[in-house]
């Protein structure tokens, strides 16, 4: 499914009772995860989704589990371990919201930190779904207050936080307390080794889904590679700057010498560039980051220290003259540009020596790969597929 298809709520399958509450809460469209969890879960499979915080996952395995519902039948039919009692309590909360038109549902929550009393009241009401956190639910068991042995579903919620906290035993004690056949469905931000162990051992061939990060906020950066010997750098780097078409070029060395140098280099062609490091005096580094602000001169050549502590602005483009030494550094790097105006350029001039970083580098950016530019004979940049990459050359 393409990122921009929308699938609505009332294309999926779902009983008019659910629909009604979804509106209810204000949803109309599916978010990414909950178009892809909601058929497969109501198809009866085991699901492994990798979805990152704010994806909307509770109501893509809080739609199928009301589905679900058996209201004749007595005996907890659900269950869903929460890693912390703040988590249970939301989820417990969206599920009741969900629940809003089946009359006959019943939600219990089970966590540490409150007289347990309380809460086996709340089980004698027979609950047909529980969400509860790993440690709750196994005293419940054993004090023989809670039997699994008709669960048909269980989900376990932002399951790597949940191992790392050390819960793996108790999650597994409670696991096995469930049917063998019942459907396990795990949610997660990452994977780790103890979430892959658990899937591993407990699930029957599960359904994968990956959910990509959503964040709105995101500049568009179209980020560039070019390929440059060390002597070449400099004729690259004026090439890009003789295009006339970045105002505000921030163009990143990993040493206060290199970017000292290559200042002054640049000064001595005519550009107006000027450069902050760490050695230069604080109340200088001031003055020199204002007048770039307001836009007195073109190039600032730095380093990532010098850079950190300035507040962020929009730059037109980002020149990574040195590969950064640390992957984290690229992605701050280049998110100096494409704020204000949401789109914004990055390019990264690369020798052959740089190449193996680079290759760290774009491990690390997993998804978002730069494009290769290339300089022809003539020295002209173009594009992979042929076209220059500047219009007026
Ligand atoms: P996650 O568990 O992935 O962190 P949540 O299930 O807590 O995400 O949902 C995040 C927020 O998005 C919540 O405020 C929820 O009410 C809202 N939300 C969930 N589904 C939708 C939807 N289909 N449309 C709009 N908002 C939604
Ligand atoms: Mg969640």
């Amino acid at each position: 499914m393409s990122e921009t298809e929308t699938i609505r709520f009332d294309s999926l399958d779902i009983s008019s009772e659910v629909l009604r509450a979804v509106a209810r809460m204000g949803f109309t469209e599916a978010t990414p995860v909950q178009a892809q969890t909601i058929p497969v879960m109501m198809a009866g499979h085991d699901v492994i989704a990798i979805a990152p915080t704010g994806t909307g996952k509770t109501c893509a395995f809080g739609i199928p589990m009301l589905e679900y519902l058996q209201l004749k039948d007595d005996g907890i039919q659900e269950l869903v371990l929460a890693p912390t009692r703040e988590l249970a309590l939301q989820i417990a909360e969206e599920l009741t919201a969900l629940a809003r038109f089946i009359p006959g549902a019943r939600i219990a929550t089970l966590y540490g930190g409150q007289p347990i009393k309380k809460q086996l009241a709340a089980l004698k009401r027979k609950p047909q779904i529980l969400v509860a956190t790993p440690g709750r639910m196994l005293d419940m068991m054993e004090r023989k207050q809670a039997r699994l042995d008709g669960v048909h579903t269980m989900v376990i919620d932002e399951a790597d936080e949940m191992l790392k906290m050390g819960f793996v035993k108790d999650v597994t004690k409670i696991i096995e307390a469930t049917p063998s056949d019942r459907q396990l469905v795990m949610f997660s931000a990452t994977t780790n080794q103890d979430v892959m162990t658990i899937s591993w051992k407990y699930q029957y061939r599960p359904v994968e889904i990956t959910i990509a990060a959503v964040d709105e906020n995101k500049p568009e950066i179209a980020q560039y590679v070019i390929d440059a010997e060390r002597n070449d750098k400099e004729e690259r780097l004026e090439y890009l700057l003789d295009s006339d078409e970045y105002h505000r070029v921030m163009i990143f060395t990993n040493t206060k010498f290199m970017t000292d140098r290559l200042c002054r280099q640049l000064q001595k062609q005519g550009y107006k560039a000027e450069c902050l490091h760490g050695d230069i005096p604080q109340g200088k580094r001031n003055l020199t980051m204002e007048a770039f602000k307001k836009g007195k001169f073109p190039i600032l050549v730095c380093t990532d220290v010098a850079a950190r502590g300035i507040d962020v602005f929009d730059v037109e483009a980002v020149i990574n003259y040195d590969l950064p030494t640390e992957n984290e550094y690229y992605t701050h790097r280049i998110g100096r540009t494409g704020r204000a105006k949401r789109h914004g350029v990055a390019f990264t001039l690369m020798s052959f020596q740089d190449s193996v970083r680079m290759d760290e580098i774009l491990r690390y950016l997993q998804g978002e790969q730069p494009e290769k530019l290339e300089f022809d004979e003539m020295g002209v940049l173009r594009h992979a597929n042929g076209t220059p990459f500047f219009d007026k050359i």
